[in-house]
């Protein structure tokens, strides 16, 4: 069984809508992970997921690398986004009932790493279930006790943007790859993920419709999506 739960970052985009519907017409709800910028950007295409029910999530306001800002600005890029979300799920007329959130290229603040996770804790940011990931170095990490949204697998496909040496190729290659230098295998005997793709309207114009390629793929081989779940702190 592999069993994953879809992440979709850096929305929005013009491009999210079409997301949106690919996702809805196969039944599967993702956690959207925002950056608050681009949401004021594309606030309608914005406003159309939420309605559409995926769970919208904050990914900064900003999208800095977290190790380099002190506590206090983290704090604020953070609640910068969170209130563009609030106004975003009050416009939708959605209530916002999950707030996880998800720290720009992974990075969970360096040396601020505990003072941030108390923060995401004490603020009730939601935890996303990740008792279906089956990996022991997800423990190890103690990526089981973190509030934040981490993934074990990223397509990385929106490398093709810029990263010549990158290619449609490399991408399914990722996809066999049976020992990656990061996260897990994407498919094997139980397997379990978080998902990681992204909405960039600069990918679509390299690769059109990237998301339904690689959604079809998953479907193709077996995946089964969850709907997002979260532990209650
Ligand atoms: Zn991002």
């Amino acid at each position: 069984m592999n069993t994953v739960l879809l992440t979709i970052d850096d929305i929005a985009s013009r491009n999210t809508p079409s997301i949106v519907d690919d996702l809805c017409a196969r039944g599967i709800t993702a956690v959207m992970f925002a950056v608050g910028m681009n949401v004021e950007r594309f606030w309608n295409e914005a406003v159309y997921a939420v309605q559409k029910g995926m769970i919208v999530g904050n990914h900064s306001y900003s999208h800095p690398a977290f190790s380099e800002l002190t506590v206090e600005e983290a704090i604020a890029d953070i609640e910068k986004c969170e209130a563009v979300l609030d106004h975003l799920y009050q416009d939708a007329g959605v209530a916002r009932t999950f707030r996880p959130f998800r720290f720009p290229y992974g990075d969970k603040g360096g040396e601020n790493k505990g003072a941030l996770q108390k923060y995401l804790a004490e603020q009730h940011f939601d935890k996303v279930d990740d008792r279906h990931i089956p990996y022991a170095w997800w423990r190890e990490y103690d990526l089981d006790k973190d509030i934040d949204t981490l993934w074990t697998f990223d397509f990385e496909e929106y490398r093709i943007q810029y990263d010549p040496t990158f290619t449609q190729e490399s991408i399914w290659g990722k996809t066999q790859d049976n020992n990656p230098k990061s996260g897990a295998a994407l498919f094997g005997e139980n397997q379990g993920h978080i998902l990681l793709m992204h909405a960039f309207d600069e990918t679509d114009a390299v690769w059109p419709g990237y998301y339904r390629h690689l959604l079809d793929y998953l479907q193709e081989n077996g995946v089964t999506f969850d709907k997002p779940a979260f532990i209650k702190q």
